[in-house]
This record gives structure tokens, C-alpha cells and sequence, in this order.
């Protein structure tokens, strides 16, 4: 029977995701969570020697900083903002006619200060700058956000709402470079160690229109994008569950992040999608956690 059931279909009848309705947004069983909150600490477990200081987002963050991070110039696609109602009684009584006859009700909506965080990067890059000048030996973030991506599928791994863990180091580029270097070493041992096959290769950011190629190739050229790949759904197309980015000065000239001797400074992060690592456990070692191989359950739940 399970041959024959999509692997949503699988999640779901093994009750570890509940449908909501809307592909890509689910409910999580308290298994499911088990094994991201013992996946979160495992992280913790690998990278918590840097002295990484612990900041954790809500899912939305400030629109003005989401426009200052060039986010709709590059995934206008992918951008969720948050509208609301503004209006008096008879824009109410108007709106609720809509709703009621299906009717555009998104005319009584205005634009609110506040967007979906899109990578749960984004919000510390502002508060970093706020601080002044970076320190010599650079600043080491552990950020983790519920993050929102406009990619609506039947595929698991592509969720709209998604939670990222990400270690971000800002500082020279030997630091974040050596900090990058670091983690494509351990990102490796640590899915190694929970026995999924998997594959390191470049990538590049799924940038927007005819300029957004040249983004892309140009990333690729440079080696700013390294991904895991796992094989979650199709063994022919292993999805990405860790990423490994070096952004340049970029974020740095964006947000003003500058060093003591002046110069802009740079940045790299480690991303991990938590809900696609716990789905490639369950691809590898079955449904039945208590089934999974004991080195696996000993490194999760010891
Ligand atoms: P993909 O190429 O599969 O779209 P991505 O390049 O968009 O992935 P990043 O932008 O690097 O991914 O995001 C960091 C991590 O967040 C990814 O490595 C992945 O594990 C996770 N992630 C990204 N998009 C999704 C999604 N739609 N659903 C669940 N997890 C996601
Ligand atoms: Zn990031
Ligand atoms: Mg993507």
C-alpha cells in the first residue's frame, strides 16, 4: 500500500504531519517535534564551542529592513508581507460582504510594518549593526526563526512555513571563511553520524528574471552556495538540507557592518532546515522512531 501513497500521503497516515488544507503548511505531531528538538540540540552539541550567542526570532520581521535586504529584488516570488484591516464601520461592513459573496476583499487590507521572515538570517544582521563596530575577533550569532517561503507543493521537504537554524558569523573574510570551512566539515560528520547518505555540491539561490540568472551563475562561479544533499523524496533528486553561505561584503555594505579600521565587514552562515532533516530521518530509518537503528537513537536521544 505504501507504494502507492505519496510520501505526504505516508506522513500523514503515520499521523507525524496533519494537513491544514494549504500544501506546504502542516500540523506536527508531537513526534515529529521530538526529533527536531532533538536534532536543535544536537546542533547545539556541535556548535556551541564558538560561543555563539543565542538569539531567537518570531516569524516576522521589520518590512523596513526586509526592503533595506534587497529581498524583492532578488525572490519577489518567494516574499509573504502582512496586511491588515485598517478602515472604519463601513469598510467593515463592505469587507464582510466580500467574504461572505467570495468576493477581493484584499482592497480593505493596507500593508503593516511587519513582513514574513524569509530566512532566519535576515533579522540579525540590523540588531549586529546597531552595536557599532565589530569587534577583532568577529561576532558568532545561533539564530533560529519559523521562516516563510511562497513555494506552495504536494512535495514535504517544500513547506511554506519552515523552521531555519543557522550559526552566522560576521567579521574578516579569513574569519568567516575559516568559520565556513569549518561547518562544511562538521555539517557533514553530524548528518554522518545519523546514517543518511548524502552529497556536498554548489548551488545557487533561485534569484528572479533574466538578471537573477546572471545572479545565479555568478554565485555559482564564486562558490558562495554549498548545499547537503539528502535523497528525501527522489533518490534522482537529493534535496537540500543544510546550506553553506558566503555572502562577501554584501550584507556588510547593505547594513553598514563595519570593522574598527573601517572596512566593511563580511559574513557567512550555516543553515539548517529542521523540518527537512527530521523528514530525511524518516525516509532512512522508517516511521517508527523506536524502530531506528540504536547508534542512531543513542546520538539523538542519549
Ligand atoms: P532549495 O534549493 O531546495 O529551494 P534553498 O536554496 O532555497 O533550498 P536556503 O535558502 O539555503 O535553501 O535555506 C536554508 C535551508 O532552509 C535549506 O538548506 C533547507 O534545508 C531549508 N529550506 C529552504 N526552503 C525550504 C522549504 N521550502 N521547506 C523546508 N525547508 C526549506
Ligand atoms: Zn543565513
Ligand atoms: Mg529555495
Amino acid at each position: 500500500m505504501e507504494q502507492s501513497l505519496s510520501y505526504i500521503d505516508q506522513l500523514v497516515a503515520h499521523g507525524l504531519l496533519m494537513e491544514t488544507g494549504v500544501d506546504g503548511v502542516y500540523a506536527r505531531s508531537a513526534v515529529f517535534e521530538d526529533v527536531i528538538a532533538r536534532f536543535d540540540a544536537l546542533i547545539t552539541a556541535y556548535g556551541s564551542d564558538g560561543g555563539a550567542e543565542v538569539v531567537r526570532f518570531p516569524p516576522q520581521m521589520s518590512r523596513e529592513e526586509f526592503e533595506r535586504s534587497g529581498y524583492m529584488k532578488g525572490f519577489p516570488q518567494l516574499a509573504g508581507t502582512v496586511h491588515c484591516f485598517m478602515g472604519d464601520e463601513h469598510d467593515h461592513h463592505d469587507m464582510l460582504d466580500l467574504i461572505e459573496s467570495k468576493g477581493d476583499w484584499a482592497k480593505h487590507q493596507k500593508q503593516t510594518e511587519i513582513v514574513l521572515t524569509p530566512a532566519a538570517c535576515y533579522p540579525i544582521y540590523p540588531i549586529a549593526a546597531k552595536r557599532g563596530a565589530v569587534p577583532p575577533e568577529g561576532l558568532l550569532f545561533d539564530v533560529m526563526s519559523y521562516c516563510f517561503r511562497h513555494e506552495p507543493s504536494r512535495d514535504p521537504t517544500r513547506m511554506q512555513s519552515f523552521r531555519m537554524r543557522e550559526y552566522v558569523r560576521i567579521g574578516t573574510p579569513e574569519q568567516v571563511l575559516e568559520f565556513r570551512a569549518s561547518w562544511l566539515e562538521k555539517g557533514q560528520n553530524l548528518m554522518r553520524k545519523l546514517g543518511v547518505p548524502m552529497k556536498l555540491d554548489i548551488a545557487n539561490d533561485p534569484f528572479f528574471g533574466r538578471t537573477g540568472k546572471m545572479l545565479a551563475n555568478n554565485q555559482r562561479e564564486q562558490e558562495l552556495k554549498f548545499e547537503l544533499l539528502i535523497p528525501v523524496v527522489r533518490e534522482d533528486r537529493p534535496t537540500a538540507c543544510l546550506s553553506f553561505n558566503y555572502h562577501q561584503d554584501h550584507l556588510g555594505g547593505l547594513w553598514k557592518l563595519k570593522q574598527e579600521d573601517g572596512e566593511t565587514a563580511h559574513t557567512a552562515c550555516v543553515a539548517f532546515g529542521m523540518e527537512r532533516v527530521a523528514l530525511s530521518l524518516f525516509r532512512h530509518h522508517g516511521f517508527n522512531v523506536q524502530a531506528w537503528p540504536k547508534s542512531v537513537r543513542e546520538i539523538l536521544w542519549s
